[in-house]
């Protein structure tokens, strides 16, 4: 058993990650529940395209709202979920919910995408992820064109150890899907996956952003980025965009879209339409 070495310090600690466990557990029991009485939710941010000045896309994010634990932000649930399976009916749903939304809003702004995260595991060991990417766009009756996945980095690194992720890309890619590199520049072998993965964009990490007009060393390091990026002919976004000044300063630099809370916060779908 843990002993007090004085101040109450440890037992404080172990009472706090015996509290962190078990709305982990609670997470985890309630997650398929959740799930079937429709109390997902899935909310979308706009991402401002510079050179048209307007918003062809929309992310997609995932919310869980439970009345005894309270807002369960995608971090702590999507871990989870990839662990005990659930992902793929997670991610399932939030494919079809923004299919549904890409469908609806085609009438009035025909040139609107959305854009999708997605978690390695949804990608399965043969053909998992396509099939049921395919199945959801031919339900709601959804171009392919209308729909993004965004990876992270974690997830590129993975897909090169396992050719059916590579194929399941290519294949998608094939249909009119494009690919977007998240999180860029905090992972650890970037430039690698552009040679490997069919990607055609990059979002540049907001934690580059958040420090872009503080830190020279910084600003440089997200000019080499886009410069890189553009070389390469992709499509660079700057997430976390929080300040004019911010968004003036990357118009400069030359990206192609920023997203952030000056932008715009996420809101529900039907504030959308
Ligand atoms: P991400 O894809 O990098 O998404 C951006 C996150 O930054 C979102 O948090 C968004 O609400 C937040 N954000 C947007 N603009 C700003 C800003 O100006 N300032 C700051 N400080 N934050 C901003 P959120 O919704 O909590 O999502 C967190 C992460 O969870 C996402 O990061 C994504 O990796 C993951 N995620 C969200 N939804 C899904 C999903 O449906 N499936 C999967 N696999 N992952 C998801
Ligand atoms: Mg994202
Ligand atoms: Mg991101
Ligand atoms: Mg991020």
């Amino acid at each position: 058993s843990i002993t007090d070495q004085g101040g109450g310090r440890i037992s404080s600690l172990s009472a706090d990650s015996h509290k962190d466990l078990n709305r982990r557990s609670n997470i985890d029991k309630k997650m398929l529940t959740a799930l079937d009485h429709n109390s997902f939710e899935v909310v979308y941010q706009p991402q401002l395209d510079i050179a048209s000045d307007k918003v062809k896309v929309y992310e997609a994010l995932v919310r869980w709202e439970d009345a005894e634990l309270g807002h369960i932000n995608p971090e702590e649930l999507i871990p989870i979920a990839e662990e005990n399976g659930l992902i793929h009916a997670v991610g399932a749903y939030v494919i079809e919910e923004a299919a549904k939304l890409a469908v609806k809003l085609t009438a009035e702004k025909p040139d609107i995408s959305i854009s999708v995260n997605t978690s390695v595991r949804e990608f399965g060991n043969s053909s998992q992820m396509k099939d049921k990417l395919t199945g959801i766009l031919q339900e709601t009756m959804c171009p392919p064109d209308k729909i993004q996945l965004e990876i992270t980095e974690k997830f590129a690194f993975q897909a090169e150890q396992e050719q059916s992720i590579i194929s399941q890309m290519k294949a998608l890619q094939d249909t009119g899907i494009s690919f977007i590199l998240d999180d860029f520049g905090t992972g650890y072998a970037s430039f690698r996956y552009m040679q490997n993965l069919p990607i055609s964009k990059v979002k540049i990490d907001r934690v580059f952003i958040s420090s872009l007009l503080t830190m020279p060393k910084t600003r440089q390091l997200v000019e080499g980025m886009i410069l890189f990026s553009k070389s390469m002919g992709l499509y660079v976004i700057a997430e976390g965009v929080e300040t004019e000044e911010q968004f003036e300063a990357l118009k400069e630099m030359g990206v192609d879209a920023v997203q952030g809370y000056f932008i715009g916060t996420p809101k529900k779908g039907t504030e959308i339409v």
